[in-house]
């Protein structure tokens, strides 16, 4: 595009001064658009050029991390560092410290509270206790003790 010959025709006082700044060098063409006028400097493209670029960045990015193959990768490397010491170690402090926030003992407190909670525990003490009593060494134990205190009792009554 030959300037000089352009400002030459153009009518247009507004858009001689245009063309007369870009022809000294102060006002170029975005290169992204070929549309935009900006004044020369560090950046060759428009501002809506520049966001535009962003954004096709952003979404290349995020169309990315949406593939199927990239999920599972992502997954499993997440497995894997989960499993090391020193990650597994990391989340332990996190939990120890999240459990001693106040709003984590609060909730907690409540929870114990709840009725559904407390009838869960009682009917996993109950289970608990059965199932401990029907032990063999509860049960030996148990009738040891009850064949002493008849003995006992016995030697009571014989005195
Ligand atoms: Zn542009």
């Amino acid at each position: 595009m030959d300037i000089w010959k352009m400002i030459q025709e153009v009518e247009d006082p507004e858009q001689r001064a245009i063309l007369w700044k870009m022809y000294r060098g102060e006002l170029m063409i975005c290169k992204s658009c070929e549309e935009t006028l900006i004044p020369r400097g560090l950046s060759q493209v428009c501002d809506s050029c520049k966001e535009a670029s962003v954004e096709r960045r952003r979404k290349r990015s995020r169309e990315y991390y949406q593939r199927p193959e990239v999920k599972a990768q992502r997954r499993e490397y997440y497995r894997e560092y989960q499993q090391r010491p020193e990650a597994r170690a990391l989340k332990r402090e996190r939990e120890r410290k999240y459990r001693q926030r106040p709003e984590a003992k609060a909730w907690r407190r409540e929870y114990k509270q709840r009725p559904e909670v407390k009838a869960r525990r009682r009917e996993y003490q109950r289970e608990y206790m059965r199932e401990y009593t029907q032990r063999p060494e509860v049960k030996a134990r148990r009738r040891e003790y009850q064949r002493e205190y008849r003995q006992r009792k016995k030697a009571q009554e014989e005195e």
